[in-house]
């Protein structure tokens, strides 16, 4: 039990999914009747308040997850901050009804595209950023006229729990809005079956099973999935920023970050300098977990992936990789090694699996053409980049990469950058979060035909036919 337990009240609502459902929908038919500059007014008051609890909040995520505060204002904090600001700036903009050009034969009528809200959006969230994602569906969501049902992962129900009683507490939405659904499969199941559409983060595995239940319903669900993310390391890369890249992408939040780098490809000729460069750095990382001062690299979250990890690694060092590190420093806090496999090869499981945790394999490879094929025979394509000084180079080559997101001597920055579509391609996910078409996505689209004059007489083409009238919107409409 922790001190939060003491203080909060229970989770709304744990079992009955559907009741909580109808009371949500209750409430978005009040908040969707209001004008998108009160609801815009009203989020960013909610910020305001959730600033003043910045500590509280940051505090649940460590109990939670043990990961350094640095880590989690940085990412988390800042992140939700960059999405309250681009969406509070751009949302009335990019939902305002729009006039919808139309063909000669209809220049008597106006058409124009309205954006509805879905209703009850199912916002299912993993555990890894327990604060960003949930929060960072939210915005959008709420700014859109939806009410969401939240269900944060079963592993960190305690800042899932504390938000949604600052969201009620701060008077600002109706009751009810923003609900919290507890509880692990069952639970999403359930949040699935209730809601009108559904947002899911998570495992690609999960997200499979979700979409087949969204598909019974025929409601939209956007998947946002697994990662493999492939690191291209050119012969004229820049190595001291490429290494420093690969050490932050594959060991942040102990490497349990879905772009997160995941292998490492480098082109043969300057693979010792990179590889000498990338061990100095990993070795220089602080491991601790959520009580310390300061350090680098917090715990694995769960325990079975200890196990996992660790089948990984042995793989790696029968298969003849060279492992730096990887050794478990606390079980019982699941601190492990930040862990350096070199001399990778194709085969190995941690170059083909997710593995979630903090391992970066690296490999050689005879060029970038090899370094292309390898990246790109994955089931996933969530994150890629490319590092060259040639930047035409890296990005010719980057958009060879089967891959949602694309950094080019960057990582991790698409997320920051809100005005980006944000999602994957192949096993990694369906739709995109963020951007306008990210916003867009909470609402379904109301075609609109008003037809002004002549007011009180027939269309020529309704009946009854003529060939004259045929003949006439033949014309008309012909491609020119
Ligand atoms: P998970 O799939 O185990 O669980 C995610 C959520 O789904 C949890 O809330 C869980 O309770 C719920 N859930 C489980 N079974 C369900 C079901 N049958 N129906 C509905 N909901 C169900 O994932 P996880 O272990 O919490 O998170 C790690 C995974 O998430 C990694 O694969 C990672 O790459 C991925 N991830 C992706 C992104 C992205 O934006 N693409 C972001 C973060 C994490």
């Amino acid at each position: 039990m922790t001190a939060h337990d003491t203080v909060l009240p229970p989770p709304a609502v744990t079992t009955d999914v559907p009741a909580l459902a109808a009371r949500v929908r209750r409430a978005q038919r009040r908040w969707s009747g209001l004008p998108i500059s009160e609801r815009v007014r009203r989020v960013k008051a909610l910020w305001t308040r959730l600033r003043s609890a910045q500590d509280e909040l940051a505090a649940a995520v460590r109990r939670e997850t043990g990961k350094p505060r640095a880590e989690i204002d940085v990412l988390e904090w800042a992140g939700v901050e960059l999405i309250v600001k681009y969406f509070t700036r751009n949302a009335a903009r990019a939902l305002e009804d729009r006039a919808a050009a139309r063909p000669w034969i209809f220049a008597n009528k106006r058409a124009y595209v309205r954006r509805v809200p879905r209703g009850v959006v199912g916002l299912i969230a993993p555990w890894n950023y327990p604060l960003l994602i949930p929060l960072g569906d939210a915005i959008p969501a709420l700014l859109a006229g939806n009410g969401l049902i939240l269900k944060p992962s079963q592993w960190t129900p305690e800042t899932g729990r504390l938000l949604a009683r600052l969201i009620q507490e701060s008077g600002l939405f109706p009751e009810d809005l923003v609900s919290v659904a507890e509880g692990g499969a069952a639970a999403g199941e359930a949040v699935v079956r209730a809601c009108d559409m559904v947002l899911f983060t998570g495992s690609t595995r999960t997200g499979r099973a979700v979409a087949r239940a969204a598909a019974e319903r025929l409601i939209p669900c956007v998947l946002e999935l697994g990662g493999k993310h492939p690191m291209i390391v050119l012969d004229d890369a820049p190595l001291d920023r490429a290494a420093k890249a690969a050490v932050w992408g594959g060991f942040v939040n102990a490497g349990q970050t879905c772009v997160g780098v995941e292998r490492v490809y480098v082109d043969r000729r300057v693979y010792a300098p990179f590889a000498e460069r990338v061990e100095r750095e990993v070795r220089a990382l602080r491991l601790a977990a959520g009580d310390a001062d300061s350090y680098d690299v917090g715990p694995v979250m769960l325990e079975a992936q200890l196990a996992a990890i660790a089948a990984q690694l042995a793989d790696a060092r029968e298969r003849g990789g060279r492992v730096i590190g990887g050794r478990v420093m606390n079980a019982e806090r699941r601190l492990l090694e930040p862990a350096l496999v070199l001399d990778a090869t194709a085969e190995m499981r941690v170059m083909r699996e997710e593995t979630f945790g903090p391992v970066l394999p690296v490999m050689p490879v005879a060029d970038a053409e090899e370094a292309v094929r390898l990246a790109n025979d994955s089931e996933l394509g969530l994150a890629a980049s490319v590092w060259s000084r040639n930047l035409a180079r890296a990005e010719r080559l980057g958009a060879r990469l089967e891959a949602g997101l694309v950094g080019v001597n960057d990582v991790l920055g698409h997320y920051a950058i809100c005005s980006l579509p944000f999602g994957g391609v192949k096993q990694s996910g369906l739709g995109r979060r963020n951007s306008e078409e990210g916003l867009r996505m909470f609402c379904q689209a109301q075609s609109f035909v008003v037809h002004r004059w002549p007011a009180n007489i027939g269309d020529p083409w309704w009946f009854p036919y003529s060939d004259r009238v045929a003949r006439v919107v033949a014309r008309l409409t012909r491609v020119a």
